[in-house]
């Protein structure tokens, strides 16, 4: 039990004072991993790291077998942020920038135009899920409540924090409750306790004193606690299935140039490399493996 304290995890929670439920996500070394996969600029790393935290609560919320992605693709400076969280509660993500970012440079100012997806793959469901809202307000929990607001009646709120040694994320969601009135009442009463929450406390404080510190008028019941890790999802097959749509001569070329193909994956910086018996393996036709497998040996 210490260690899964210790450990980056996610806490979820319900009011029995208020039809609300709620969740809490602090991540340490998940966060140092994917961190160390690039030199991002801070203002870069502040995004990416809220991101990551979105993706943690927004994952649990769903309860798929599969994975959800968060995907934010825009024409501004920092062209791409992809994260990822599965049902094995594994984690990872990056972002694509260009230029010289300003410390201070606001989301606006990083992103531009462009929109959120957030995709859901079940192992179970034919096609993927996938909602989509445009760049717009000031964050990226901003956004993520305007996606909330456009896609699903109960009403939800998310506050996101990000320093150079952890990512913290609280998210609160209506439940159904009979009386609309009361119901209101509640949710407005839970809100005004939530809004005084600080980007320090969501950062520093353990969920048991952070919700005591916002809720202690309140009564909140403790529900199950998942942990999530750094994991990449990336394999030597997948990177073949890339070579093979490179093309063979795109590949041939390579080796004639360098004598082998290597590619890294971009999420965990693992390097891939095919010598040319791997490439001419990838191109050639099963029967012909077949054949040479018969006669050369
Ligand atoms: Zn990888």
């Amino acid at each position: 039990m210490q260690d899964a304290i210790q450990a980056d995890h996610l806490q979820r929670f319900i009011f029995d004072s208020a039809a609300v439920r709620g969740e809490w996500v602090q991540l340490k070394q998940t966060w140092t991993t994917v961190k160390m996969q690039r030199e991002y600029p801070p203002a870069v790393a502040d995004l990416l790291g809220q991101m990551l935290a979105a993706a943690a609560l927004l994952a649990e919320t769903v309860k798929i077998s599969g994975r959800l992605v968060l995907q934010c693709r825009t024409d501004g400076p920092v062209s791409l942020i992809m994260v990822e969280c599965t049902s094995d509660h594994t984690l990872r993500g990056l972002a694509n920038w260009q230029g010289e970012i300003a410390d201070n440079a606001s989301m606006q100012e990083l992103l531009g135009k462009g929109s959120l997806a957030i995709t859901i793959e079940s192992v179970d469901a034919k096609h993927p899920y996938q909602g989509i809202v445009s760049v717009q307000g000031e964050s990226i929990a901003e956004m993520l409540e305007m996606y909330f607001a456009q896609s699903e009646q109960l009403q939800t709120r998310i506050w996101l924090a990000t320093d150079d040694n952890t990512v913290g994320g609280l998210l609160l969601q209506q439940l159904p409750e009979q009386d609309p009135e009361l119901h209101d009442e509640n949710w407005q009463r839970i809100l005004y306790l939530a809004e005084t929450i600080a980007k320090e406390e969501l950062l520093n404080l353990d969920v048991v004193s952070l919700l005591y510190r916002l809720f202690h008028e309140e009564m909140v019941r403790l529900l199950s606690t998942t942990v999530l890790e750094f994991s990449c999802t990336c394999s030597r097959q997948r990177v073949a299935d890339t070579i093979k749509l490179l093309g063979r001569q795109e590949a041939e070329d390579i080796i004639a140039e360098r004598g082998f193909v290597e590619l890294a994956c971009e999420f965990c910086n693992t390097h891939y490399r095919f010598d040319p018996v791997d490439v001419a393996g990838l191109f050639s036709d099963p029967l012909n493996i077949q054949n040479d497998s018969n006669t050369v040996h």
